[in-house]
């Protein structure tokens, strides 16, 4: 097992080196939250969270083989793979894909990054399962290069929504969870638009979305398109969210007095 490696941008540097040899992880975690799933998934002892639950995971590439287990495992989807072999101006980038229909080889996308905001165009080169009875889809998509560090996740459902509209997949579509560390779905959202909400932080204490470990990291973008386009506002007039810091667990002992 290897105790070395990096964290944080550090480690994205040596990521981006590596990436040039094979398939190897990039860690964007940042936040320090009880959390470790990554280091107990990795069969290579590359991501080491450590005694410290809440530590920021660091990372030696040296150590990793791109199995893509950590990516699948992660609950924050804070870990991706990284491919620059081809050297040919773009770079294999490997996401996790847990909502929507499932991604066809060879199809193009959007591409966004943290903030759903779109990045550049991309083509789906291979979807993989990787889990259990629920696996988590791993998709490979090939961006330009410069995008790669930034690209965070695939518009793929979103800029088809109409389409599925038109063919009757609405149903499906609105049933998933839009803030999966809530399980709030975009149609439980919808339903409480209909009360009138007009801004972000209204629809986040009547449903709880953006409350969960990701303060809305991820649904955001989504949620302000859908609350404007019902309240019949811009974007920008409905506000966002604060990003509020992660709670640590505190040991009862300190609140009771004892020293750290
Ligand atoms: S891709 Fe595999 S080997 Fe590399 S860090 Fe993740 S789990 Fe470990
Ligand atoms: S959020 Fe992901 S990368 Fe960060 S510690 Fe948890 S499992 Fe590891």
């Amino acid at each position: 097992m290897h105790s070395g490696g990096t964290e944080g941008r550090e480690s994205w540097r040596d990521s981006w080196e590596a990436a040039r040899e094979g398939t190897v992880a990039v860690v964007d975690c940042r936040q320090e939250i009880p959390c470790n799933p990554c280091e107990e998934a990795c069969p290579t002892g590359a991501i080491r969270v450590g005694p410290d639950i809440c530590a920021v995971p660091r990372f030696d590439p040296r150590a990793c083989n791109g199995c893509g287990r950590c990516v699948a495992l992660c609950p924050g989807m804070a870990v991706f793979l990284l491919d620059r072999r081809e050297d040919d101006g773009f770079a294999r980038v490997t996401l996790p894909y847990e909502m929507g229909r499932r991604p066809v080889e060879g199809e193009e996308v959007q591409v966004v990054d943290g903030e759903g905001k779109a990045l550049t165009g991309g083509k789906i080169l291979k979807v993989r399962a990787v889990g259990g009875k629920a696996p988590t889809l791993l998709v490979t998509v090939k961006v330009p290069e410069e995008a790669a560090l930034k690209v965070r996740g695939l518009r793929y459902r979103l800029i088809e929504r109409d389409a599925f509209r038109e063919a009757d997949e609405v149903p499906s579509f609105s049933g998933y969870p839009i803030c999966r560390c809530e399980d709030v779905s975009m149609e439980r959202v919808k339903d409480i638009l209909q009360a009138g909400l007009r801004s972000l932080t209204a629809l986040r204490r009547a449903s709880r979305v953006g409350l969960g470990y990701c303060p809305g990291m991820f649904c955001q973008s989504s949620l302000r398109e859908e609350l404007a386009r019902a309240a019949g506002r811009g974007e920008k007039e409905v506000g966002a969210f604060k990003v509020r810091p992660p709670v640590r667990p505190v040991k009862l002992g300190l609140l009771g007095g004892e020293n750290a």
